[in-house]
């Protein structure tokens, strides 16, 4: 099993900084963007408690591990299937993912939840699966617009929480992060204020104690912007965050690097 971090009460976590290139980039110009990025790493050391995660298309993880081999970047991927094989067409298994070089993946993003319709019980099978079969799990929940304005944000955590982390043991919450998306502020270039990340984040670290007696990194994600990632990293509920426009160009990702170091 990946474990990601060690899960007890006592510690803080580290910072994590997982860029999800989507479906922005060509294999090619993935490649060129991991260059970047190594050549930025390069002049810039980064110390052992700040991660950096690349999420590329699952064409790119194979150029992009043997690129980033030896190096600080783990690369993963941004979705799964949770059976290991069979009649799954157009589907990607845990073990398919490992044997490409990836060590992560990411569960549950809104934009999968709303474009395929995902719903909470595969969600639940996909994060266990992704654990079991050794992989970290980044799982992504948060509230639409409409959820907020009815205030019923607290509750739709609370919900989508429970029904991903059912029958996950203490110890399988070592390969667990999950990252607070907003799904309003999900590319549109609005952000949550820090009052609203530091009550979710704080409301979702309780919920997952309380559930598994075990705690998790909890990583922000929505129009994170070298602008705003200061005050956001530095917010002590804060462990990082899920990055989608910000990640495409390795300057912008840097300075959220250095923002993430400043917040530590
Ligand atoms: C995301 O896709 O997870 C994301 C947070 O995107 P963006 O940073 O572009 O809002």
């Amino acid at each position: 099993m990946t474990t990601a971090h060690s899960g007890t009460d006592m510690q803080s976590f580290p910072c994590y900084l997982v860029a999800n290139w989507k479906m922005s980039l060509s294999t090619r110009q993935s490649l060129e963007l991991a260059t970047a990025l190594m050549h930025e790493a390069s002049m810039m050391p980064i110390p052992d408690d700040l991660h950096t995660w690349i999420a590329p298309s699952f064409l790119a993880i194979p150029d992009i591990a043997r690129k980033v081999a030896g190096t600080r970047f783990r690369v993963g991927g941004q979705n799964l299937w949770p059976e290991q094989h069979g009649a799954y067409t157009g589907e990607v298994s845990p073990t398919q993912l490992k044997e490409m070089g990836a060590t992560f993946v990411i569960v549950g993003h809104s934009e999968r939840r709303s474009l395929v319709h995902e719903g909470e019980e595969l969600i639940r099978r996909k994060v266990k699966s992704a654990i079991t079969n050794g992989l970290a799990c980044i799982l992504c929940i948060g509230e639409t617009r409409d959820e907020r304005k009815a205030g019923k944000t607290l509750a739709v955590l609370r919900s989508q929480i429970t029904s991903a982390v059912l029958g996950l043991s203490p110890h399988e919450v070592r390969s667990l992060l999950i990252a607070y998306e907003p799904v309003w502020a999900i590319g549109t270039g609005e952000v949550a204020t820090t009052e609203q990340i530091a009550e979710a984040h704080t409301t979702i670290s309780t919920i997952v104690a309380e559930l598994t007696t075990a705690r998790c990194p909890v990583l922000y994600g929505g129009s994170l912007k070298p602008e705003n990632a200061p005050e956001i990293l530095a917010l002590p509920s804060v462990h990082g965050g899920l990055i989608g426009g910000a990640s495409l160009q390795s300057g912008s990702y840097f300075e959220l690097v250095r923002a993430g170091l400043a917040g530590m």
